[in-house]
């Protein structure tokens, strides 16, 4: 994939770059090692200085930071700009948790025969982060935040169509104040990823992204013995049961699933909706999805922009084609539209069978799978039947069934009468083939530590 910025609206390509020759990558980890040396020696009290003052940057350059990620990857200008203050916003929560998130843990010293023993959290180095186009700010942040409070530094290898994003990453936390080299983007394309985890300078990796990739990474690390976090793909289900309120549910169904043009790891992508309600919400549902307006995503009444790429709209509208050709009814949309960029309508499906593509695979655009179902157990079983295990919905106003959801949904986060989205406080990762690993709160902080044991006899 060529490391250019091209507008997904028009199709235009704006910015091309030259990827960077080993020589350069290998000068990049040299001051990345460096920087580490420097920055474990900081205290985390400094470092949070550093963090707010990225805050604080985020929030004053929020709009042009806004404006940079829209073109590169069309998400709505509106939607930008609450992801650029969404990362100012963990910034700030981790300058103020991270001492206690990183404190020394006591332990009972008596059980282990002890004058003093305890738990102490330390930085392992240089981190690479391979990151996605389609949260190009929060992906980065989400991982560099609490890596560079715990004094780790990051490589940063962000998707090929998301260089200026990327790049003014690296810039935001050198002027925020942390050492030159704590935080280094490398402008390179996914075939140098083995190169650099390879080399013994580079600590561990996390990736967020497609399955493909993971299984990469991951076999890389496996032979280097290198920790790794992957954040990869779903196909969340969201399941609406007899005693949900139904209007909301199609209403919180739609934003689910077209957020961020309907490419989000955890959108909602197949709603499983008991018989008993099924005719209702598949009404609402179907009219509130034809009622978005798609287009130019710098423009405020947009609430779906386009796909960010060529390759990923053909894709979805590939799915689509494939399940009609089988037999599958469309509520609304399914056409891919005859104009300059890469738009696809908000589509509804539904009388899915195993036989059709959208069954198993993940669909990362604006359609949505919609499955009758007659009982909780088949809910579950359709919602679990899936190799993915990123997030899950579930619409009840049963305290009971609200419980039985919250255990049986195989997924790495439970919403009940909401959708999924992450939060600094809350851990954020998968199951099954969405990865392993968790993002965010002390549980994602704490994946780049060396837990050390401490005992003083
Ligand atoms: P992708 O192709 O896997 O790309 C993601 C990143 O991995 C990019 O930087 C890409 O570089 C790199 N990459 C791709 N193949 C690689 C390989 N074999 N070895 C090393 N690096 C590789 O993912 P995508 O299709 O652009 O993004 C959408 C996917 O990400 C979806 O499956 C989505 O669900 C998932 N995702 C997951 C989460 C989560 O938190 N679980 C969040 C967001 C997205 P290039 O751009 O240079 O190819």
């Amino acid at each position: 994939m060529p490391i250019a910025t091209t507008n997904p609206a028009t199709g235009q390509v704006l910015k091309t770059y030259e990827a960077m020759s080993d020589e350069q990558v290998d000068a990049a980890i040299e001051r990345t090692d460096l920087a580490y040396r420097r920055l474990r020696g900081t205290t985390v009290g400094q470092r949070g200085e550093w963090l707010v003052a990225a805050a604080d940057l985020l929030d004053a350059e929020r709009d042009e930071i806004a404006r940079i990620m829209t073109t590169e990857m069309g998400k709505t200008y509106a939607a930008a700009k609450a992801e650029v203050t969404k990362c100012a916003s963990a910034c700030r929560f981790y300058a103020e948790r991270a001492p206690e998130f990183l404190a020394d843990a006591p332990a009972d010293a008596e059980a282990v025969k002890a004058t003093r023993a305890f738990v102490r959290y330390q930085p392992i180095g240089p981190v690479l982060a391979v990151m996605p186009w389609n949260f190009p700010l929060w992906q980065v942040m989400r991982f560099a935040a609490p890596a560079l409070m715990a004094g780790n530094t990051g490589l940063l290898k962000h998707a090929s169509n998301v260089p200026q994003t990327a790049l003014l990453m690296e810039d935001l936390f050198r002027r925020a104040g942390f050492p030159e080299g704590a935080f280094t983007t490398l402008l390179v394309g996914s075939e140098a990823v083995d190169r650099i985890l390879s080399d013994p300078r580079v600590r561990a990796a996390t990736l967020t992204g497609s399955e493909g990739a993971g299984r990469s990474i991951a076999q890389i690390a496996g032979r280097e013995l290198k920790k790794t976090v992957l954040e990869l793909g779903g196909s969340d289900p969201f399941v609406v049961m007899p005693s949900a309120d139904v209007d909301r549910a199609a209403e919180v169904a739609t934003t689910a699933r077209c957020q961020n043009n309907g490419q989000s790891c955890i959108a909602a992508k197949r709603f499983i909706v008991h018989t008993d309600v099924f005719d209702a919400f598949a009404e609402r549902f179907a009219a509130n999805m034809a009622a978005l307006r798609v287009g130019d995503p710098m423009d405020q009444s947009t609430d779906v922009g386009p796909l960010a790429s060529e390759r990923g709209r053909d894709e979805i509208d590939a799915q689509v084609r494939d399940a009609v050709d089988k037999g599958a009814t469309v509520l609304c949309g399914g056409q891919k539209p005859d104009r300059d960029g890469w738009f696809y309508p908000p589509t509804v499906v539904t009388d899915l069978t195993p036989q059709m593509r959208m069954w198993s695979e993940e669909v990362f655009g604006p359609v949505a799978g919609l499955y009758r179902v007659s009982s909780y157990d088949e809910a579950i079983e359709v919602a679990n039947g899936t190799a993915f295990g990123l997030g899950a919905n579930a619409w009840t106003r049963d305290p009971e069934e609200q419980e039985r959801f919250a255990t049986d949904l195989d997924a790495g986060n439970v919403f009940v009468n909401g959708m999924t989205t992450s939060y600094p406080e809350l851990p954020f990762g998968g199951v099954k083939n969405s990865g392993y690993g968790r993002e965010l709160s002390a549980v994602g902080m704490r994946e780049f530590c060396n837990t050390k044991t401490v005992w003083i006899g």
